[in-house]
């Protein structure tokens, strides 16, 4: 229930005692008890009242509503969660003790380096190791906060914008909203979205967990005892695979028919509309020939 081994500063002040004359008080105390042992005879003993567990928003675990995280120290008022928020980015630092903590933006990262709380060995990740974990003297855009290049681990000045050695440049996404995820791109053998949820299995119909789980990943033939059916699960697994692809090429044929199609018709439109033009001018040239100029007008509008 208490924080790990560190000592609670009682730095909430707690109420004074209210100053009172020692005999008036014990007279109101006397009341205050028969009051009470009335009330008892009447009620029963009082509930004694118990703190309802809360998830701590930093850390995550769950822990008595008392105002502040048992387990990583925050506190749950908006003025504390506002700094947290404030802080908060898509740089994530690896650390055991603290491994539920929320990512922080550039700016921390920038400060816990000034701070000489970041070193060269800690691992990171963030846009600029498109969130995977990295050493922090190779992550571009922070190794040169240390003093080194991220490139070629040359001595550099924290405030350089590029290496002089080896010309990596040091800019960095400081958006704290951007992750910096690289493109999602199809892994061989797998499908366009549209194909795989046409073959994907309906979600109302509940099968064994295993089964879907084998589906998804397919690790589990290579380790199957029995041979033939693994090998049979492969012929079918490439079987699969073969269909996808096919699939995958119709959806493409469909896909460059439709946009031949479009642009087909839009060129089919404005040759309409070219022509459409031209025999509006026409009738209202051949109308103006027919009269006389200054009633041209009238008529060309009547001929329509
Ligand atoms: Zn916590
Ligand atoms: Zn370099």
């Amino acid at each position: 229930m208490q924080a790990n081994g560190s000592t609670r500063t009682p730095k909430d002040a707690y109420q004074t005692e209210m100053t009172m004359p020692p005999a008036e008080q014990t007279q109101q105390d006397d009341v205050r008890a028969q009051v009470m042992a009335q009330a008892q005879a009447i009620a029963g003993e009082p509930p004694t009242p118990q703190l309802r567990s809360i998830v701590c928003p930093y850390c995550g675990s769950v822990t008595p509503d008392s105002g502040r995280c048992g387990h990583c120290g925050g506190r749950f008022d908006p003025l504390s969660r506002q700094a947290t928020q404030n802080q908060m980015g898509p740089w994530e630092i690896r650390d055991q003790r603290v491994p539920f903590r929320p990512g922080c933006s550039y700016a921390t990262l920038t400060r816990l380096i000034e701070q000489g709380v970041l070193t060269g060995d800690a691992v990171l990740r963030g846009p600029s190791t498109r969130q995977f974990w990295m050493l922090a003297k190779h992550t571009p855009g922070v190794a040169h906060k240390l003093g080194v290049c991220h490139n070629c681990q040359a001595q550099v000045k924290p405030d350089a914008f590029s290496c002089p050695s080896c010309e990596a440049s040091f800019e960095v996404e400081r958006d704290r909203q951007h992750l910096g995820l690289g493109p999602a791109r199809p892994l061989p053998g797998q499908g366009l979205p549209e194909v795989l949820a046409l073959h994907a299995e309906p979600a109302s119909v509940k099968h064994d967990q295993h089964i879907a789980s084998t589906a998804i990943a397919s690790p589990e033939p290579m380790h199957s005892g029995n041979g033939s059916a693994s090998a049979k699960s492969g012929a079918m697994d490439d079987d699969s695979r073969r269909m996808l692809d096919d699939a995958n090429r119709l959806v493409r044929q469909w896909r460059n028919r439709a946009n031949n199609d479009r642009q087909h018709a839009w060129a089919v439109m404005i040759i309409a509309s070219c022509i459409a033009i031209a025999a509006l001018a026409y009738a209202y040239w051949a109308s103006g020939a027919e009269n006389s100029p200054e009633t041209a007008s009238t008529p060309a509008v009547a001929s329509e």
